[in-house]
């Protein structure tokens, strides 16, 4: 099957129904995008940019992020990237920035991602203006992580287009266009999803924060690995619905967890209507070789007949469905 894999590597991620799904690729390291060619995703989906600040010995000045982000919009040539404004904070700790880290009971609810940008917004600012001037003349696609209400993200977009006026004025090379977009792994965001879709170019679905704060149950606790399933109708009509808004309002939305990852997860989010991924680059051949034995139709009157009677085991009936179509 590993051969197969690598041969269909370079194939589009077209359904027997002529549906194209679009398969990114997460990544967090130059390298991950210098081998982008190789992985035959069709860009970066999410680029996670707190890899740089996890990785450093002291905190990455404006000059080395703009070094890291050129390398990335070089290496993916005419691929786009996704870059996502640093999730730092919580349990991740930080030598150069001691007060960042603390010791919160639930660090994963707690001070981090754009919590924390929104207030020190000189962090911010400096990510701002190295990933503008390095998308001179090009397109910036950047999304914020752990939005959890509409303003949060308006206050972000307003310190980019801050910046971008200030480099016009300093006469700096500015992208030619830039795209803004909010990533969706609180709740609560899909509550406000009428006030937000008209102001964003696009949404990421986080799925591994999502999941973590739909069913309350910490994504790094082993106990609860087996307890709550990726494939449970919870979680399913729940993306079905978002999807369905974003749909609605015209705005296209990412599958950016690792539960896109997987071959039969994937099925089952092109069965709520998902058409675009970001996933693991080892996800992208089995992925795409089911992405072209499906029928994009027929999974999605599959997935609505199991999710108006959810039967006790998804995951069962999903396999069975997967297994008899030759899926
Ligand atoms: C997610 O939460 O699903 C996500 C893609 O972001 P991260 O895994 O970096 O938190
Ligand atoms: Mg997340």
């Amino acid at each position: 099957r590993r051969a197969e894999f690598a041969a269909g590597r370079s194939l589009p991620a077209k359904t027997k129904d002529g549906l194209r799904v679009s398969v990114m690729v997460n990544a967090g390291l130059a390298e991950d995008a210098a081998a982008l060619g190789m992985t035959g995703a069709d860009g970066i989906g999410l680029f996670r940019t707190e890899f740089q600040f996890l990785i450093s010995a002291t905190l990455p000045g404006r000059e080395r992020q703009h070094r890291l982000y050129s390398k990335v919009l070089d290496a993916a040539k005419d691929k786009p990237v996704v870059f996502r404004t640093v999730d730092i904070g919580g349990d991740k700790a930080l030598p150069y920035l001691s007060d960042v880290h603390d010791e919160a009971e639930n660090p994963a609810m707690g001070w981090r991602a754009l919590r924390l940008s929104l207030e020190r917004s000189t962090l911010m600012k400096a990510q701002a203006r190295a990933l503008i001037e390095a998308s001179g003349g090009k397109v910036l696609r950047v999304m914020f992580p752990m939005v959890s209400e509409p303003w949060e993200y308006e206050e972000a977009r307003a310190l980019f287009e801050e910046q971008v006026e200030w480099a016009r004025h300093a006469h700096r090379k500015i992208p030619k266009q830039i795209e803004f977009g909010a990533m969706l792994e609180v709740p609560s965001l899909a509550e406000m999803l009428d006030q937000l879709l008209p102001r964003v170019d696009f949404l990421s679905i986080g799925t591994n924060d999502l999941t973590q704060f739909l069913f309350a149950a910490d994504r790094s606790e082993p106990r609860l690995a087996q307890r709550y399933d990726w494939l449970s109708p919870a979680i399913l009509r729940y993306l079905k619905r978002v999807l369905d808004l974003c749909r609605a309002h015209d705005v296209p939305a990412r599958i950016c967890g690792e539960m896109a990852g997987r071959p039969l997860e994937a099925m089952a989010l092109i069965g709520v209507g998902a058409e675009n991924f970001s996933i693991t680059p080892a996800g992208v051949g089995p992925v795409k070789a089911m992405i072209r034995s499906l029928d994009a139709s027929a999974v999605r009157s599959r997935v609505e007949q199991l999710l108006a009677r959810p039967p006790k085991d998804m995951r069962r009936a999903l396999n069975d469905w997967a297994r008899r179509h030759s899926v």
